[in-house]
């Protein structure tokens, strides 16, 4: 399908000033540097927290070679299946066995537990006929069968975390595994946030005709916490030159960042890249993408400023492909490679050549087994309710002009496991 033959124009195609997505991005992120301020927080503050350190392992861990089952320790050595031994005594976890196990001989034991002098496997009690204080192997067993050797995960002095690792759940868990208590971070970014706009209305104020809620705050703030930023609200700020300059000099006085919600088109109520350009430097502003084309970018003072569109879909796309990277970076944090997937889409998807879309999709199991990719429905930029149902962006590229059903499309799923 051609939208562009079949319509003889698009105003999209070819428009002067704009920049492609990936060189948008390249160019956001490339001149964001890492906040150098640093500070010590102990483990339960540290979620979410950039290091700023590499961590070293202090300890071997495990500390001790231990038992993976719950069985019986002994030496594998010569011992065949139908061998009778004799039990001399338990090992628990945390509570060591003191003996020595000799030939013939076999100490029960937890999953968790120091292995015996002596002992160089486990057999697991599923495989032992137990009578008494002896048992009858039902099997041969190797030497370091379910023993799990000190160091198997990490080795006392080595690399542990690198600097610039997020601290996920998996890395909180590590660092209290090898015994650290506190770590040196980044300081967290100062975000300013305010949205722009005489019809919004704060929730739990009545809509008169031409008001609509101010939605964007919410999602912003959100999508914020979760990237552990510190965050100042200013509200919601009228479209009036003054209140919005008074906003931009306050703002810049104590953020590492300013985003602000709408006022960035051509709009005669917008004011608000004319005010990065009063007061700070403008980057550029056009990029080519759907949703989310007027975007400013640039600097305020000592702050990083992103004025993002309007429309709530376009925050959050603008948000996750441009600003998410860029505060990320701020934090010191090491960027993971971009996952995106190819998918086979259950429908087709209709598009004009000019901009990337970001269009909302819901990727999902197929009956046969495999992943497939279906549209949420309508794509309007001021439809959340889109990136409500969606689990992913579908993403096709500037030159495409829309898929047929079945065609492989880009994927970006919303959220890992962690
Ligand atoms: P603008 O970019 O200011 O022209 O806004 C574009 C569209 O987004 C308009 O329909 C606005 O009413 C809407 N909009 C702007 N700000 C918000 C907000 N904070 N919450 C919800 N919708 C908004
Ligand atoms: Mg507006």
């Amino acid at each position: 399908m051609n939208n562009q033959a079949e319509t003889g124009s698009c105003a999209d195609n070819h428009e002067p000033g704009l920049l492609t997505m990936d060189d948008a991005r390249t160019r956001i992120v490339s001149s964001i540097e890492a906040i150098s301020d640093q500070e010590e927080v102990g483990l339960w503050g540290a979620l979410d927290r950039v290091l700023a350190e590499d961590i070293l392992s202090p300890i071997d861990v495990p500390p001790y070679t231990n038992s993976a089952m719950d069985g019986y320790a002994l030496n594998s050595h010569g011992v065949e299946q139908g061998a009778t031994l004799q039990v001399i005594g338990t090992a628990w976890a945390g509570k060591p066995f003191a003996r020595r196990v000799e030939k013939g001989e076999c100490a029960r034991i937890m999953t968790g537990a120091v292995i015996p002098d002596g002992a160089d496997a486990v057999v697991m009690q599923e495989l032992v006929q137990r009578e008494a204080d002896t048992i009858c192997l039902q099997r041969s067993v190797r030497a370091a069968e379910n023993v799990r050797p000190a160091g198997e995960d990490l080795t006392a002095g080595s690399l542990a975390l690198a600097k610039g690792q997020r601290i996920r759940p998996a890395e909180l868990g590590l660092l209290a595994s090898i015994g650290v208590a506190e770590v040196v971070v980044t300081r967290r970014p100062r975000v300013t946030i305010f949205c722009t706009g005489d019809e919004l209305r704060a929730v739990g104020q009545p809509l008169a005709k031409g008001d609509i809620y101010d939605s964007n705050r919410y999602t912003l703030y959100s999508m914020l916490q979760r990237l552990g930023v510190e965050i100042i609200d200013f509200g919601v700020i009228p479209d009036q030159p003054e209140a919005l300059e008074k906003a931009f000099r306050d703002a810049m006085k104590s953020s590492d960042a300013v985003i602000t919600t709408g006022g960035v088109s051509v709009g005669d109520a917008d004011y608000v890249t004319g005010m990065l350009e009063k007061l700070g430097q403008i980057d550029f502003w056009k990029i080519a993408i759907k949703p989310g084309r007027p975007l400013a970018f640039g600097r305020l003072g000592e702050s990083r400023f992103f004025g993002l569109p309007g429309n709530p879909v376009s925050v959050m796309v603008t948000f996750y492909q441009f600003v998410q990277p860029a505060l990320r970076r701020m934090m010191g944090e090491n960027l993971p490679p971009r996952v995106l997937l190819q998918i086979p889409t259950a429908t087709a998807l209709r598009k004009r050549p000019g901009r990337a879309e970001f269009q909302r999709g819901i990727l999902e199991t197929g009956e046969d087994g495999t992943l497939i990719v279906r549209s949420t429905g309508h794509q309007g930029s001021g439809i959340l309710r889109s990136m409500s149902e969606a689990n992913c962006f579908i993403i096709l590229t500037e030159e495409s002009s829309g898929v047929e059903a079945g065609e492989l499309v880009s994927v970006e799923p919303f959220q890992g496991l962690v």
